[in-house]
């Protein structure tokens, strides 16, 4: 893991003097983060890269995880789902296993931090352990529109806490706590967004059979219908008609997201439509993750609803040019026709991966636009400096804080 010294030709002096003069505040606090996943989608992405850099600032920081059955995170996943406006049905069972399962990790859970930082719906029942400490919940979820049962269901947890977080304006809700507006970022230095030696980029492909001898569209993401992996084939196969290129799409699973292995068998099952498509498994590698996309001539988001879309901004950094839904966080990292183009349909996104391949100088343009977007606003120390001051306004609850 970089120190925080290794920033400074990224990001500038003053960010990283600016982050030692917050942390220096903090010293005497355990700020402890909880969620349900130590790999596997956005959250343990950020919190991976997150907890050493924190540790290294001096605030003594740490990660938990909670425990779930199978039940479980079925569950939770529904309410992902209808959180962020997917159709489903709850049921009494629903709520009651969630219900008790939320009782044994508040049971087994030990709670320590000063700052207890609870993580998306799965922990939100931990509240219960509160005492003299401070507690927030960071919402990654696109709430703009959540399903009313489920949400009024986690209302009778939210208000508890000290503080709520949300990824974009749009996603805020009507509280009686206090509500910040944090975008998630990403690490520069990770292996998963550092510049790879060409040779490196090479093997990952020579490792999946993958020839650079037409352009490569790649969407990255777990396997799950809200990324729209159908809708990506359906997308790719139109522009085949005009261009000839190839289609990668790639993704691991998550282990509180079960419904992963289903998806898979679809995307596998519609991919035999044509012989360039890719479909890869992939091991939780950030490596490879960046040689696919470095390697790849457009970058794909098709999301029905997307949290914030950690990808686009991985994409945007290597100065992909990338195309995308305009959902959730997307349309806070791509404005449409300068650091990307935003699509609304199949047919929206087949017309703009055309346009890209067919006009590489714009394709290059709206990329190197996008990198200095990522490195204006969603490095992970911009976002380390948010949560700092997140962290002390919570000893001030009296004071307005500007973040
Ligand atoms: N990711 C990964 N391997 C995969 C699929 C995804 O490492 O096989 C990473 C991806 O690079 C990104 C994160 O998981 O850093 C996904 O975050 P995002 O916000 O795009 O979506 P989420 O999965 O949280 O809905």
């Amino acid at each position: 893991m970089p120190k925080i010294e290794e920033y400074i030709p990224i990001v500038g002096q003053s960010v990283i003097d600016d982050l030692r003069l917050l942390s220096g505040r903090l010293k005497d606090k355990v700020v402890q983060h909880v969620n349900s996943t130590a790999v596997g989608g956005g959250v343990a992405e950020i919190l991976s890269r997150m907890v050493p850099l924190l540790k290294d600032l001096g605030v003594d920081t740490r990660w938990d995880l909670i425990k779930g059955g199978e039940d479980f995170f079925e569950v939770t996943k529904k309410f992902h789902n209808v959180l962020h406006g997917r159709q489903d049905e709850l049921t009494q069972r629903d709520f009651d296993v969630f219900m008790a399962t939320s009782q044994k990790n508040i049971d087994e859970v030990n709670i320590y931090g000063d700052i207890v930082f609870i993580h998306d719906p799965q922990p939100i029942a931990l509240i219960k352990k509160k005492s003299q400490n401070k507690w927030a919940w960071r919402c990654h979820i696109d709430v703009s529109n959540p399903n009313q049962k489920v949400w009024d269901f986690l209302m009778q947890f939210i208000p508890n806490y000290d503080a709520a977080v949300f990824s974009a304006p749009g996603f805020s809700q009507r509280l009686s706590i206090r509500q910040f507006l944090i975008a998630p970022s990403i690490d520069p230095l990770s292996d998963k967004n550092r510049e790879l030696p060409e040779e490196e980029i090479n093997a990952v492909l020579a490792k999946y059979g993958i020839k650079k001898d037409k352009p490569i569209i790649t969407q990255i993401s777990r396997f799950d219908r809200l990324k729209d992996p159908l809708g990506v084939i359906e997308a790719y196969l139109r522009v085949k008609e005009h261009v000839d290129c190839q289609l990668i799409l790639a993704g691991g699973g998550a282990s509180d997201d079960p419904e992963g292995v289903q998806v898979y068998e679809e995307v596998k099952e519609k991919a035999k439509l044509d012989k360039d498509i890719h479909i890869l498994l992939l091991p939780q590698n950030d490596l490879e993750v960046n040689a696919l996309q470095t390697a790849s001539t457009v970058i794909i988001q098709k999301s029905i609803r997307e949290g914030f879309g950690l990808t686009v901004a991985e994409a945007l950094w290597k100065a992909k040019p990338v195309v995308a839904s305009n959902v959730g966080g997307i349309p806070l990292q791509i404005t449409h026709k300068y650091s990307g183009l935003l699509c609304h349909s199949i047919e929206g996104a087949a017309f703009a991966i055309k346009q890209l391949l067919n006009s590489p100088d714009y394709a290059k343009k709206l990329g190197q636009n996008g990198r200095e977007h990522i490195r204006n606003n969603f490095l992970l120390t911009r976002h380390l400096r948010e949560y700092l001051l997140l962290f002390l306004s919570m000893y001030h609850p009296e004071d307005l804080v500007y973040l």
